[in-house]
């Protein structure tokens, strides 16, 4: 087996980095084929209810316009300054941005897992033969399997496929693994397809970042036209205002979430009842599998209660098993590629508005011509913007060219 010239490059996920990276390839006349598990912009579709904080103008490129604009003439972009919901992003941006690479995408595609021909995890490290071999991928379409082979492998599979869990310290809380079918991990659409599910029914809510604060504010709403809707609300952390609202914050939705989601926290005539200083210590799916007994600990004792529903907003974390076989550093804190984990620790923001990007050698790892970017290559870290993942891309392409000054959004 031989690696090609040009070099065959496999974009994982069809995501907003991963489209953007194709796209990158396709003008500088590179093979590449983009492998997505589900639909374009399958993430996105999943929380597509709810509304970016980032406004259109940092959500796209000029390289994508251009694109888009040269195939639909009069195709209407959203406003730069519109904040819009991720199911408009997919429709009005990505879909389109899709159509100028359609022929390279495999959707329905999930690749499982990765290896370098000829060498075991543990063979040639630092030793430049093992980069001259192709990567090889197993890949599943509809239940039927098949190995591809790459030169270059583009990770872009983002952390939402793979939530966390309730119990102490990150393990599942006891009984969650047998309950996990039942559990609503994620961002659910509680005003839209799920509410004939969540309309009247008593839900603990569990988690305290703004994707918990989305799912509060719209079961306050849900409660205003279903009143037995009744919302438990639980954070780990002693504050009694869930949110850390970030000073002078430009990004005034997430403000105005942030803000709302304390006031429902705070207040005693709503629907939602918020419990600081308690976490999930076992779950019991109930015989009927319609409703659970769930002992939190609050406050250092411990409560019984009985919920119908329950969705953690606990956050995501990296898929680390597709690249088992390879040799790649990742941070023991976050999951993400260590060269970059490194950076963005020393960087401390809170704020991901004054994350910045790092450059082409924060994207290298051992395995040569391997690289993960976009929401994954943040690992637990959820500071990660798009506006980062289009100048990684950028950066990704000056490794793989050899051109230092490479750039498409010139
Ligand atoms: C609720 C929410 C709101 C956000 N709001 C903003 C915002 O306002 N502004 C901002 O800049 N960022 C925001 N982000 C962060 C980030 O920009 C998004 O998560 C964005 O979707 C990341 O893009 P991505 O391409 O890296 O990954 P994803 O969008 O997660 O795409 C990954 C793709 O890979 C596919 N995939 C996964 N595993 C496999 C596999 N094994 N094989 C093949 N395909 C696979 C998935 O189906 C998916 O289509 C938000 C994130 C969330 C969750």
């Amino acid at each position: 087996m031989a690696k090609s010239d040009p070099p065959r490059i496999a974009i994982l996920g069809a995501g907003p980095i991963g489209l953007e990276a194709g796209l990158y390839a396709r003008q500088l006349k590179l093979p590449f084929t983009i492998f997505e598990q589900g639909r374009i912009g399958e993430h996105m579709w999943r929380w597509g209810h709810v509304k970016l904080f980032s406004s259109f103008g940092m959500n796209a490129t000029p390289l994508g316009r251009k694109a888009i604009a040269s195939t639909k003439l009069d195709h209407p972009f959203p406003a730069d300054d519109a904040c819009i919901s991720g199911r408009e992003h997919v429709e009005r941006y990505l879909l389109p941005l899709a159509d100028v690479v359609r022929d390279r995408i495999k959707t329905e595609t999930r690749v499982i897992s990765i290896a370098r021909a000829g060498f075991f995890k543990h063979e040639g490290a630092g030793d430049p033969d093992r980069g001259k071999q192709p990567f090889l991928l197993l890949a599943r379409e509809r239940n039927q399997d098949r190995v591809e082979q790459a030169d270059i492998v583009i990770d872009c599979t983002g952390t939402y496929s793979h939530h966390r869990w309730l119990g102490p310290g990150g393990i599942p809380a006891l009984g969650e693994t047998q309950a996990e079918p039942h559990i609503a991990y994620g961002l659910v659409d509680v005003l839209g397809d799920a509410k004939k599910d969540f309309a009247n029914k008593s839900v603990l809510l569990v988690g305290t970042g703004f994707s918990a604060a989305t799912t509060a504010s719209s079961l306050a709403k849900l409660g205003l036209d279903h009143q037995s809707t009744w919302t438990t609300w639980i954070g780990r952390a002693a504050h009694s205002q869930p949110l850390r609202r970030i000073p002078n914050d430009p990004l005034r939705e997430r403000d105005r979430l942030a803000a709302h989601a304390n006031n429902l926290a705070t207040r005693t005539d709503d629907n939602v009842d918020f419990l600081a200083s308690t976490t999930v210590e076992a779950i019991e799916l109930l015989a009927n599998n319609q409703s659970f007994k769930v002992t939190l600990r609050s406050a250092g004792s411990k409560k019984t209660m009985e919920f119908e529903k329950i969705i953690a907003n606990v956050g995501y974390t990296p898929d680390r098993a597709l690249y088992r076989e390879l040799q790649i550093h990742e941070c023991y804190a976050t999951f993400g590629p260590m060269k970059l984990a490194a950076l963005l620790a020393g960087t401390k923001a809170h704020d991901c508005m004054k994350e910045v990007g790092h450059g082409p050698e924060s994207l290298k790892n051992p395995e040569p011509s391997f690289y993960v970017l976009g929401a994954k290559s943040y690992g637990r870290n959820s500071h990660f913007l798009l506006r980062i993942g289009f100048e990684q891309v950028r950066d990704v392409f000056t490794l793989i060219t050899g051109d230092a000054k490479l750039d498409l959004y010139k």
